[in-house]
């Protein structure tokens, strides 16, 4: 497999290289081309197989092809995370990009200052990386006009499953509802239980499965 395959710009690819990734991972070469397709999908893979680039490599060619945010619009594409330590993790790769593409990124979790993460988003951004507790407490604060989720059109659930068991279902369920239905979205888990199955049938739309 190489990245020629994956449907990536000029830029990107210059990035790759410099990053010395040589080849997409199994399930970088398996997911790509079809997110790059706009499917929503479920891959079950865990921390190390590649999966934040797996969903950040189509993500920004989704931002990039859509016209410029006016200021005080929000965020195109959102990502969510069960941990403060993950989401961090996810918006360093995804700053390793973002600022090349001239895309603008913004990171929002719990454990730290409400006030600094709401002047980033005050001051916009294309992506924004959240644990569910702190966007939902970020979206009700929303007298102050913070942000919103009208625009957002790739949304993705990383580490569903863990999600899932520390209890952040009704803050998901919550963000999600108020996401607009023809967005595309991505679902990543360690472990496909029940659980998640069923809530990737009622916000996945005709998803492709793939097992890493
Ligand atoms: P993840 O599973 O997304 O947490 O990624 C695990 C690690 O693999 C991270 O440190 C990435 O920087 C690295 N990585 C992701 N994709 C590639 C690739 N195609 N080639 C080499 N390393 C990669």
């Amino acid at each position: 497999q190489s990245w020629a395959q994956a449907g990536l710009t000029e830029k990107v690819h210059l990035l790759l290289k410099k990053f010395q990734y040589e080849k997409p991972t199994p399930i970088q070469a398996q997911t790509i081309p079809a997110i790059m397709n706009g499917r929503d999908l479920i891959g079950i893979a865990r921390t190390g197989s590649g999966k934040t680039l797996a969903f950040l490599l189509p993500m920004f060619r989704h931002i990039v092809a859509q016209p410029k945010s006016a200021p005080g619009e929000g965020m195109i594409a959102l990502i969510m995370s069960p941990t403060r330590e993950l989401a961090l993790q996810i918006h360093v790769e995804c700053k390793k990009f973002s600022k090349v593409l001239g895309l603008r990124t913004a990171c929002v979790y719990g454990g730290a200052s409400i006030s600094e993460q709401i002047a980033e988003l005050k001051r916009g951004a294309d992506i924004v990386v959240c644990t569910p507790g702190r966007m939902i407490d970020i979206l009700c604060a929303n007298n102050k006009r913070i942000t919103n989720l009208r625009r957002v059109t790739f949304l993705v659930l990383d580490e569903a499953d863990r999600m899932f068991d520390m209890g952040f279902g009704p803050q998901i369920n919550c963000i999600v509802d108020s996401i607009r239905p023809d967005r595309q979205t991505i679902m990543f888990s360690a472990t496909f239980p029940p659980k998640v199955e069923n809530v990737a049938k009622k916000i996945l739309n005709k998803p492709l499965e793939i097992i890493a």
